[in-house]
């Protein structure tokens, strides 16, 4: 039988090369040694930590290298990052984990088909994301809205946020799960959470996270030159327009042509 570029089976390694863990705004080293751990075991590597609380000493202090255990390899090649915006760099598909439901966002996922979808896109040599809280305020809503989907681990409903480390191990396995049954031929098509997957093979390429940053700064220096949006009064526009750009899921050209039209109303403005 012939497959298509989209459905053909990739090497785990590659998949598993796609997926990073980001840490946002952690304060105990000993889950930075955790997740390390938590993710090694499924055989991902990649751990990056946005502004930790503890600073770039955080590997080396001593409970997150004994908590590691033998993950001290996943611990040494962890990337520290100012910020979230940072973490996601050349990632198309970032996925926020959240404690608690949320009223504003990004679509919801559940944990095993945010896998599935994360698992379409790293198929497509793409890199792809999984952002997780701080152990006492978890995800701001701006954080959360610079991700793709929110998923909630559907854990008992009157206690259900668990330790960071142990919702990076759900993901991770479920990540592990989803990488191996793309790398035998055999995932499932997800074709929820307006993801444009379904027809993979004619998606061009996709917008990274900072490439939708870079034109949501730009739209808003627009909106606001236009007097549609008010600085000292923003509501909740741009918000509902990173929803809105997080549902149609962006091409790089699309991003492109609305950098164009912002662009173009700044010069306008310029020659008035
Ligand atoms: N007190 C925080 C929760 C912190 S738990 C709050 O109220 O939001 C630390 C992080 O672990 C969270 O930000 C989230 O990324 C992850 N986490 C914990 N429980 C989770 C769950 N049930 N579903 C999804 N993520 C969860």
């Amino acid at each position: 039988m012939s497959q298509s570029a989209a459905s053909a089976p990739h090497s785990p390694s590659s998949l598993f090369d796609q997926v990073r863990f980001v840490l946002n705004e952690t304060s105990h080293p000993g889950n930075v040694g955790s997740a390390a751990r938590a993710i090694k075991t499924m055989g991902f590597g990649r751990l990056v930590l946005a502004a930790p609380r503890a600073g770039a000493d955080v590997l080396r202090d001593p409970e997150a290298i004994a908590l590691a255990s033998g993950a001290d390899d996943v611990l040494a090649n962890t990337l520290i990052v100012p910020d979230l915006v940072a973490a996601l760099q050349g990632v198309s598909w970032a996925v926020a984990l959240s404690a608690r439901s949320r009223e504003y966002g990004p679509p919801n996922a559940e944990p095993r088909e945010s896998a599935a979808i994360a698992v379409q896109h790293a198929g497509q040599g793409e890199a792809v994301a999984f952002v997780f809280g701080s152990e006492r305020t978890g995800l701001s809503n701006a954080d959360v809205d610079r991700c793709n989907a929110l998923v909630h681990i559907p854990a008992n409903p009157v206690y259900s946020s668990l330790n960071l480390s142990q919702a990076v191990q759900l993901i991770a396995w479920e990540m592990r799960m989803a990488c191996l049954a793309q790398a035998r031929g055999d995932a499932p098509q997800v074709v929820t959470v307006a993801t444009p997957l379904a027809d993979a093979a004619s998606h061009d390429a996709l917008a990274t996270r900072d490439d939708v940053e870079g034109m949501l700064t730009h739209l808003e220096r627009a909106l606001v030159e236009l007097d549609f949006l008010d600085p000292d009064n923003p509501k909740k526009l741009m918000t509902r327009l990173r929803r809105l750009f997080a549902k149609s899921h962006l091409e790089r050209e699309e991003v492109n042509i609305l950098r164009g039209i912002s662009k173009h109303i700044l010069e306008r403005k310029v020659r008035r």
